[in-house]
């Protein structure tokens, strides 16, 4: 392996958050391997979304502009595979996303390389590349030699830098692959207001079992969330008790994020959870033990009932809003 390939996703014109990620994660890889760091951008946006990414340190946008291929996994995947068997050994970096792991499994079966899914380290030695993963819900931590030419790592959102770069990559067409797909996509509807994930949120407002039952994180914390225009996470003791869904657990076994704030309302701070959250830029914690173990790394513990200070601080943020409106 020598070259890298960042597949691009992107939604209602902008490239997931994931996506520049692997852009980075391309530059420091190649850098590693002393090759090249290229991006695969596919869809109708896919022209204005390489402008975005040139701010990026990639060697090479590929682009395909084209609409007929938006919501399609095929048309992604046969773009990616021309890229690729046009640089030789490569290794293909897609966020751990449905789309990504659709898009990179399917890749890896026609070029017959391995995958790595949920990296969260990507080491080069020796010229070989390896991902560290946890597996078995967290209990075992892996380190996997690719020992195909072609490989795929899914990495996961929020550990990997997205930091611009040089802004010089060259964007290049995709010859398309001239072929009729056995599904087009006929209507595209959203059936609800799309709520914001955990992963792309820059306010993050999490529960635990200190709030008691499922209730408070559709009122308490849903309330706290809006009023930033944030999201809900929680910890896995939360998620266990089936007060709300696996998809907002923050931690090893959950998602990792890195917003602007992070606000934790009774959560102790195991260090499963901490892994999830410790990037973020302001910790605050809502505790009422004053020696609750989040307090060694939250910016700010505000000792007492989360019930008696949660909704006072929705108030104010709500007020603070309303005057900058
Ligand atoms: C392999 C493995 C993987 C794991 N993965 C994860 C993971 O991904 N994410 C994760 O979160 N955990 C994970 N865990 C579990 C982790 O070890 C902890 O058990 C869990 O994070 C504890 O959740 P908690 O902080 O909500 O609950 P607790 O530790 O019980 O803490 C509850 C807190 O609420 C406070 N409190 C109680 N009432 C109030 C109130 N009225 N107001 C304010 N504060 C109050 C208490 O003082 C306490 O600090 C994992 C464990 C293992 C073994």
């Amino acid at each position: 392996m020598k070259n890298v390939i960042a597949f691009i996703e992107h939604k209602n014109g902008r490239p997931r958050r994931v996506s520049l990620e692997a852009a980075g994660a391309a530059r420091t890889v190649a850098d590693q391997l002393g090759g090249t760091a290229h991006a695969v951008v596919v869809g109708g946006d896919a022209a204005a979304i390489a402008g975005e990414l040139k701010a990026y340190p990639l060697d090479t946008i590929h682009v395909l502009a084209d609409a007929a291929a938006d919501g399609l996994i095929d048309p992604a995947v046969d773009a990616l595979t021309t890229v690729a068997l046009a640089l030789g050994p490569s290794l293909v970096l897609v966020g751990n996303t449905m789309i990504g792991r659709d898009v990179g499994s399917r890749f890896a079966a026609r070029v017959d390389a391995g995958l790595n899914a949920d990296a969260v380290a990507i080491d080069v030695r020796d010229g070989r590349v390896s991902c560290v993963s946890p597996k078995l819900g967290g209990l075992v931590i892996t380190t996997c030699v690719f020992r195909s030419e072609y490989g795929v790592a899914a990495i996961r959102p929020n550990v990997f830098a997205a930091t611009p770069g040089s802004g010089s990559a060259q964007i290049v067409a995709i010859e398309p692959a001239g072929r009729a797909y056995a599904v087009t996509l006929e209507e595209d509807v959203e059936v609800a207001a799309p709520e914001l994930g955990v992963e792309e949120a820059s306010v993050v407002v999490s529960g635990g079992r200190g709030l008691g039952g499922p209730q408070p994180f559709t009122t308490l914390l849903k309330d706290l969330a809006d009023a930033f225009g944030g999201a809900v996470g929680a910890s896995r003791a939360a998620v266990d008790a089936g007060w709300i869904s696996y998809g907002h657990q923050i931690g090893q076994t959950g998602k990792t994020v890195s917003p602007a704030l992070y606000i934790a309302v009774g959560i102790s701070g195991a260090i499963q959870h901490k892994v999830g959250m410790r990037t973020a830029a302001t910790i605050v914690a809502i505790n009422k033990d004053p020696d609750a173990p989040i307090g060694a790394f939250a910016d700010l513990l505000v000792v007492g009932d989360a019930f008696a200070i949660v909704p006072e601080l929705v108030s104010a943020v709500r007020d603070a809003r309303a005057v900058h409106v």
